[in-house]
């Protein structure tokens, strides 16, 4: 959990040199550089994020390369006039290490060690899930959601619209007495960067207030649709009290892949302390529903527990 919270501040702080930068000034050395993609990970995808922002593509320092990574890579490629394939190779290193000084580019560290093994374990022996579902409630999924998560003794995280929170407001207490967690979506899922001050305020503030007059508690924290945030829309987000809180795992549910391939997605990425990114609204979300029936399965007998965020 406190991975997950110092994770949250990286995520919206703005880009800072790597602190390796004297080592690499007193000592220049050639750094081989990994070749990045969608699902890769860790520090070499935080730097590359890190460029990324500073050359004015932005993007949240993750280190897990999504699909917002990838766009924005693919938007840096084209406009440096390099073949356009989403992935980070030598020559878009090449580019996003040029006219920033490369010589603050630190060397990534190793890789992060593999998910834990498949075999069935004892509950909460792999460590803790965050499940969280954007978008709602809708009563097409949302009570199923509901119901799936109770049949594991799984907690999650929901990241509602003030305006749906307000239209099925029975939705949003049973998921709040169920011991989930109830966060704030913005009132009509609008891009936080594209708001003025006051817009900001109004569908941000409506929304926690909604919330509240349905479960009596304070909302603690917020998700930016389309992860859309900068340092600006950070700063007025937490002068309202509230945390934001991306993830780490994104299986692109609402594009709809299939239900397989949602699964596949979360179980072949997810580790101990991962926020996985999932939608209880917005569309039909079968493939969604059957995808996480096989996710709480796997992950609890992998001995992974449920747990939610946004409580206290
Ligand atoms: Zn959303």
């Amino acid at each position: 959990m406190v991975l997950v919270l110092v994770g949250l501040v990286v995520l919206v702080a703005p880009a800072k040199p790597p602190a390796a930068t004297a080592v690499e000034t007193t000592r220049p050395r050639a750094v081989s550089r990994p070749v990045l993609a969608y699902g890769s990970r860790g520090a070499a995808v935080r730097q590359a994020q890190s460029l990324l922002s500073r050359h004015g593509y932005r993007v949240p320092v993750t280190g897990f390369y999504g699909t917002l990574t990838a766009r924005q890579v693919r938007r840096f490629q084209v406009a440096h006039g390099i073949r356009s394939t989403g992935k980070v190779g030598p020559l878009t290193w090449r580019k996003l290490l040029a006219g920033v000084g490369g010589r603050a580019a630190a060397q990534p560290a190793p890789a992060a060690p593999p998910a834990a093994a498949s075999a069935p374990a004892p509950a909460g022996s792999a460590g803790v899930v965050y499940l969280t579902f954007d978008d709602g409630p809708a009563p097409a999924w949302t009570p199923r959601v509901l119901e799936l998560l109770a049949r594991y003794r799984a907690r999650a995280t929901f990241f509602v619209l003030g305006r749906s929170a307000a239209a099925h407001p029975e939705l949003v207490r049973q998921e709040f007495v169920a011991g989930h967690g109830v966060g704030n979506h913005t009132w009509s899922h609008r891009r936080l960067t594209g708001l003025r001050g006051a817009q900001l305020a109004a569908e941000v503030s409506a929304t926690s207030a909604a919330i509240q007059r349905i479960t009596g508690a304070p909302v603690r924290c917020l998700r930016p649709p389309f992860a859309a945030v900068d340092a600006a829309s950070a700063d007025r987000v937490r002068a309202l009290g509230l945390r934001l809180v991306l993830w780490d795992v994104d299986p692109d549910d609402w594009l709809r892949p299939g239900a397989r391939t949602i699964a596949g997605r979360v179980l072949g990425r997810v580790r101990s302390g991962d926020v996985v990114l999932m939608h209880d609204g917005g569309g039909d979300r079968s493939q969604t529903m059957a995808a996480l029936e096989q996710v709480l399965a796997t992950l609890s007998a992998r001995g992974f527990r449920f747990d939610a965020l946004c409580r206290g």
